[in-house]
């Protein structure tokens, strides 16, 4: 039997919108591309979300918050039929040094535990160096995205040397990136 294949998204940036500490509902916007692509994927991939909320820690929003607005955005992709099988999120600063926070695999080691998740064969997507970071820890492929905070970080990216899988300019150009590479053919 083969074993089966995730999508581990980032939230802000990647799926939503990023003003910064988003957890207000009345800011929610889905990106460009989001509902197009996660359908283009959706046959042969598990989606999950992993994010880090250190706006948790800083005291900015509460965990309640954080859920309000995640089950939001995760009901209003199930309305288009897509479905995001877990969330996972840090509530920790970077300053306390947790074991959760991205680029560290913790939630990706227990995703491939609970699912039997084949690891190199999926994929990591997000706006952040740190999600590229956390693919490459965990041995999957990975997209960095331009939108959310993705332009920003380019310069970081490549002054770390830092290599993903693909550069994307939005989400929908990521998914047709991963239906075309030469595994899924
Ligand atoms: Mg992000
Ligand atoms: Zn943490």
């Amino acid at each position: 039997m083969n074993a089966k294949k995730a999508i581990i998204l980032d939230r802000d940036g990647t799926l939503n919108e990023d003003l910064g500490y988003e957890y207000k509902i009345k800011d929610f916007e889905l990106l460009p591309g989001v509902i197009e692509g996660l359908n283009l994927l959706k046959d042969k991939y598990i989606f999950f979300i992993i994010t880090n909320q250190s706006g948790i820690g800083k005291g900015f929003y509460s965990v309640d918050d954080f859920w309000q607005y995640t089950n939001h955005l995760t009901e209003y992709l199930k309305k288009n039929n897509i479905y995001i099988e877990q969330v996972y999120f840090c509530p920790h600063t970077k300053e306390e040094n947790c074991e959760c926070r991205k680029p560290n695999t913790i939630f990706v080691n227990e995703i491939q535990k609970a699912y039997r998740i084949d690891l190199k064969k999926s994929w990591v997507i997000g706006d952040h160096p740190s999600d590229v970071m956390l693919g490459i820890n965990s041995g999957t492929k990975t997209i960095y995205l331009i939108t959310g905070h993705g332009k920003k970080h380019l310069n970081d990216l490549e002054k770390q040397e830092i290599n993903p899988t693909y550069i994307a300019k939005d989400f929908l150009s990521a998914a047709k990136f991963i239906k075309s590479h030469p595994e899924e053919i």
